[in-house]
């Protein structure tokens, strides 16, 4: 599971004055701006402290982390690499004038492109609309007389028309609408295209092993097909098979770097991880996650793989990424004191006793720096990463929890001085309370998310750990969410000495429901819902809260509401009322939420997550678009990659290596796609 940056860069903009933590000014944390993106660098501090042989071993990761950058494209939709080419190819080949509107356009559309590796928004799914005609895109391609590599027509780009500029034609990367063939209706490229939902379910209910206690996550590393004979058949990612010839890059990389691992356990993980890769073999893969999760002594770690199901609609097939990181060794004496207090946290949590581990184990947490992203980690990124996913194994080995301190830390530096408080925050005094305390809990909260509240709780025996099906990542993010949330308040962390004041958590009380309420909609276009997991959560856990707060006063059971929307001169703000009778709403619905998923409850799930988490209110969310529209700010974020050189000797040893930051976007983007392309423009 991860965390993405949305409370992060959305209330670390609340803080005004740039409080420069790092002595660091000088660093250029912000880069370009196209549509709603802002790019931004991070610094991979520490680098040149380490040693030769931990340089070494992060330079063949980091090649590891960008070989399967064109496996993503391919999973995001099928046309993603052929689009992709045919964009490059006609903006690095074009000789007409590129500075007229469409030309200027064009290359906003290919940025895009290549931000949500395809052409769906990254976060909000939907297909992007080209600000260029196809007239134009023909003449150019006409021009240029392009021909696709590898294709056999010659005029086989005629095919790609319809996919970009017809708003019909795959709409939606991920379909998440209730009572739609969600497989059908998704353009991402894990079913084929004449599987249904049902058929896909059927296939799946069958293939699990009833009764075992370790199942392994069917589906997880395949597409799934109807062969020629029209039976279903998995298409599995591994060497040899689908994606194979970039797997065998990725394996190349991980064979060199295998030399220069930090221990012996490190080195059985690489080659649990290279097996996996040949076979596909899901046992073998829950038992690197086993090793993984060990290995907590390495100083540099990674994760290179199929991870996250986000991007399936029946959330079971796990899109690649790659991160590679080493720790931040100062600043992991912080989530070392929640881990080591696991036990106490989950015996204190408000859910009912049933649903509550005996025994925490396993549960390590570290801040760490990243050193490079790839795959669904790039250029949008996660700020913390709990894995593995794997329920049986989580609940036998615990789980390795990481917060990325170096993109957290860019990510404030770039927000502060935003305006978003002077707009949104409801009064001076919240905004000093946010100024003092919004970035220290925005920390807390994340690695409270990532080490406490993912690793909380139990499935009840028997319960089915997929029978949340589509609510189930929404679900389980809220359930680490309010257990961040609950615990910010508790006396304990003052006791630990992770907050400065007992008062600190009002600052993230107070943001994460204007955040939840009001602010995160300037992520929605004009008429959507609500998509994306995160968000889904973000919104459920604040208007339920909302709701609950409006019950109480009516009731009489509070004399105002703990929480409310109020109007000043024509514009809405959230007013907090009584930050304690908050944290009660918090605690409760994290008890509803935990036995939701301990029960496997989907009705109540889906009841849930349709009523809070997916509606948008069009009045409110024209006032939060025009409101934040005149902050000329980018709503979503994303990362451009360091360049590691490396240094070699007459006989081709690495001797050093250096990090260049001044690459461009663009120019990291063609020479990924030049130097990196792992796959043919179409895999079957
Ligand atoms: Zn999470």
């Amino acid at each position: 599971m991860m965390l993405v940056g949305t409370t992060q860069s959305l209330s670390a903009a609340m803080t005004e004055d740039a409080t420069n933590k790092g002595g660091d000014d000088a660093f250029a944390y912000t880069d370009i701006s196209f549509a709603d993106i802002q790019m931004l660098r991070y610094k991979v501090e520490g680098f040149e402290q380490l040693s030769l042989r931990e340089k070494t071993f992060i330079y063949y990761l980091q090649e590891a982390a960008i070989m399967g950058r064109d496996i993503l494209f391919d999973q995001n939709g099928c046309y993603n690499l052929r689009i992709r080419r045919m964009l490059e190819t006609v903006y690095t080949s074009y000789a007409g004038d590129r500075s007229t509107e469409e030309f200027k356009n064009f290359t906003t559309y290919l940025r895009r492109v290549w931000f949500s590796s395809g052409i769906h928004h990254h976060y909000g799914c939907e297909k992007f609309v080209p600000g260029f005609s196809e007239e134009w895109l023909r003449g150019v391609l006409k021009e240029l007389d392009y021909r696709e590599p590898g294709m056999q027509e010659n005029s086989s780009w005629e095919s790609l028309m319809p996919v970009i500029f017809d708003p019909a034609v795959m709409p939606m990367r991920v379909n998440q609408r209730d009572g739609d063939d969600l497989v059908r209706t998704s353009a991402a490229n894990y079913y084929g295209p004449d599987v249904t939902q049902a058929e896909a379910e059927q296939f799946y209910a069958e293939r699990k092993a009833t009764g075992d206690p370790r199942p392994v996550m069917n589906g997880m590393n395949s597409r799934l097909i109807r062969n020629e004979f029209g039976l279903l058949e998995e298409r599995v990612w591994r060497v040899g098979g689908l994606y194979g010839t970039a797997i065998e890059r990725i394996v190349e990389q991980l064979e060199q770097a295998r030399h220069y691992a930090c221990t012996p356990e490190q080195e059985v993980v690489i080659d649990r991880l290279i097996e996996f890769y040949r076979t596909g073999d899901l046992r073998t893969f829950d038992n690197y996650s086993i090793h993984w999760l060990r290995d907590t002594e390495s100083r540099v770690d990674f994760v290179n793989g199929f991870t996250e199901s986000y991007g399936d609609p029946l959330g079971m097939k796990a899109s690649w990424e790659s991160i590679v990181n080493f720790r931040d060794i100062e600043a992991t004496k912080r989530t070392q004191k929640l881990s080591e207090n696991a036990q106490w946290f989950e015996d204190h949590s408000p859910v009912d006793s049933r649903f509550k581990k005996e025994e925490c184990r396993g549960i390590s947490a570290k801040v760490v720096t990243a050193a490079m992203l790839g795959g669904d980690l790039y250029p949008s990124t996660a700020i913390g990463i709990n894995l593995p996913n794997s329920d049986w194994v989580r609940r036998e080995y615990g789980s390795k929890s990481v917060t990325i301190g170096n993109l957290t830390h860019a990510y404030a530096q770039a927000s502060h001085g935003s305006g978003m408080d002077r707009e949104f925050v409801i009064d001076d005094a919240t905004r000093t309370l946010i100024r003092q305390y919004g970035d220290i809990c925005d920390d807390l909260h994340t690695d409270i998310h990532e080490c406490l509240g993912h690793g909380s709780g139990k499935l009840l025996p028997g319960t089915d750990p997929d029978s949340l099906r589509s609510y189930g990542s929404t679900i389980e993010e809220a359930r680490a969410d309010l257990f961040g949330l609950y615990y910010l308040a508790d006396p304990k962390l003052l006791e630990l000495g992770l907050v400065p004041d007992k008062d600190a958590y009002c600052a993230q009380y107070y943001t994460y429901m204007m955040n939840g309420l009001l602010t995160q909609l300037v992520r929605i276009t004009p008429g959507n819902t609500i998509e994306e997991a995160h968000m889904r959560n973000r919104a459920l856990i604040a208007r339920w809260v909302l709701e609950k707060a409006t019950e109480e006063a009516a009731q009489g059971s509070k004399k105002v509401p703990a929480v409310e929307l109020v109007k000043k001169k024509g514009k809405t703000y959230v007013r907090v009322n009584d930050y304690a009778a908050l944290r009660t709403l918090f605690g409760r619905l994290l008890s509803e939420v935990q036995r939701i998923k301990s029960e496997g409850d989907y009705a109540a799930a889906r009841a849930l997550v349709e009523n809070y988490g997916v509606q948008v209110d069009e009045t409110v969310h024209r006032e939060i678009l025009q409101r934040y529209e005149q902050l000329h700010l980018s709503p979503y974020k994303g990362f451009i990659n360091p360049v590691y050189k490396a240094e070699r000797n007459a006989d081709g040893e690495i001797i050093d290596v250096k990090l260049d930051y001044t690459e461009s976007y663009d120019a990291q983007m063609l020479r990924y796609s030049r130097d990196y392309s792992t796959l043919p423009l179409m895999n079957y």
